[in-house]
Parts: C-alpha cells; structure tokens; sequence
C-alpha cells in the first residue's frame, strides 16, 4: 500500500529524469533501449497531482514533462488509478538510484529520499532496504490517456488518468506552476468542487501557490468539498530529506474568481 500519492508524483518525476537522461529510452523499467517516449531537456521540473474519487489528475509546472509521463503511462498500458498506484507500489525502487544494486542512501538525491521514506516508512527505522523489482516489458495493448487542455471546454473528466496541461487565467509572472493549473481545471469541473480532492506533489506549494489554494480551499467548502494539500506528515520527511521549499519568483497567481466564482 502506498502511503500517499506523493509517491506517485516523486515516482513520475523521477521517472521523466531517467527517461531524459537515457535520451528518451524508457529503459529504467524495461531493462532494455526497445522503446522510446518522446522528451526535451535533461531536467524534471515539479509533479502534482490532484486525486478524487477514481479520478488521478496529473500536471507539471513544464508541460512537455507530462507528454513524457503520459506516453510512459500509455505504453505501460496503464490507465486507471488502482493500476497506477500498484505500478508505483510494486516498481517505485526502480527509479532509485539503487535500482541497479544495493542502497547507498547518501547518494539519493532528497526527491529519492523523501520517496525511499515513503516507501519503507514501516521499517525505515530498522534500516530495511527496499525491495529492487525486476524488469517490466510494455503492455501488449497500449493505454490512450487524456489530456485536458485547461483553456479548452470543460468540464475535465471525473474518473480515470487525466493530463492537465495549458495555461491558466492569472496575474503576471512568466511562469505558471502545476498545482494551479489544476486548480483551474478543478474549477471548470463542477462535480469535483464537492468532492475530497487531494493534491500532492515532490514539493510543499510555493507560498503564490499556497495564497491560491487557500482561497480556492475556501470555495470547495462554500461548495460542499474539500481541498487539502501541503500533507503535515510528508511536510516533517520533506525537511528531514533537505528537500528545501524553493522560494518562487515570477510565478502566475491565478485569477480565482475567474474559475470559481466571485
Ligand atoms: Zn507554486
């Protein structure tokens, strides 16, 4: 059992780093260079990930990110939230740095540290090392995942694997981050604003963010829902990794009464 979707966005973060760095070859899971997803860059910018009911929404601050993520997801062939979070329950030690041998703890990175905790959180202290899974080979039937385009017609759909890409209605700023671009697709969706919707991610929200959220926060209890985020626990294991709160500049604010209402 994972202990939170965290996991699942450190997961997929990781994931995307591995793939650039192998050029684009999803060999971190395969164990061969057979199949490739497309990618751009060498870096993972951050992952969140809004989830409710059987619906996973998943977004990145970069969008090409998630077009990487998506056709992993695709070519795995995997396109539900129970097949999701077993995947990442069963092969979260293959984006480890240890996949490929025993733990060296001081190398992980925190992104690694934080998911190693998560992930032996029941024996981490005894000093247990998880489990390296073997190799899985891509499903013989690919999965076709959605994107919702957040500047398209909504609502976004309330069950299943859900990309959410494009850009929000908010302030200046030059960049725009993946928890509010869910946010705007919550918004355009009205069943979700009365539902327990939970966003996790590699980071705590960026304090543009968390002033967003908050009141967002707000509008799903007027609304009958909820919203939580920033975790308090995975907060207390984000410090102990030193996955310093990176302090944002520049970034949109999105415009809350454009998607919730005044
Ligand atoms: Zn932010």
């Amino acid at each position: 059992m994972l202990y939170s979707m965290d996991q699942v966005a450190l997961y997929l973060n990781r994931a995307t780093l591995l793939i650039k760095a192998a050029g684009g070859k999803i060999s971190y899971i395969t164990g061969n260079d057979a199949t490739s997803v497309s990618c751009s860059g060498q870096r993972a910018e951050e992952t969140q990930i809004a989830s409710f009911g059987d619906a996973v929404w998943i977004a990145n601050n970069d969008d090409a990110d998630s077009s990487t993520q998506r056709e992993l997801l695709d070519k795995l062939g995997i396109s539900s939230s129970k097949e999701l979070i077993d995947h990442v329950d069963n092969y979260q030690g293959r984006v480890l740095s240890s996949h490929k041998g025993a733990f060296t703890p001081g190398a992980m990175t925190p992104e690694e540290t934080l998911l190693y905790k998560m992930a032996t959180r029941s024996d981490a202290e005894s000093g247990t090392s998880l489990a390296v899974p073997g190799t899985l080979a891509p499903a013989a039937k690919a999965a076709a995942n959605p994107s919702f385009k957040i500047s398209g017609a909504g609502p976004a759909p309330t069950a299943g694997i859900v990309f959410v890409v494009g850009s929000y209605v908010g302030g200046e700023g030059t960049s725009e981050h993946a928890e509010q671009k869910l946010l705007a697709a919550l918004g355009k969706t009205p069943r979700a604003m009365s539902a327990a919707v939970t966003i996790s991610g590699c980071k705590m929200a960026c304090s543009t963010c968390k002033e967003v959220l908050d009141k967002a926060a707000a509008r799903f209890k007027s609304s009958g829902g909820q919203l939580r985020f920033n975790n308090s626990i995975v907060g207390i294991w984000r410090d102990e990794a030193k996955l310093s709160k990176k302090h944002a500049k520049g970034i949109r604010s999105l415009d809350v009464a454009h998607y919730f209402g005044a």
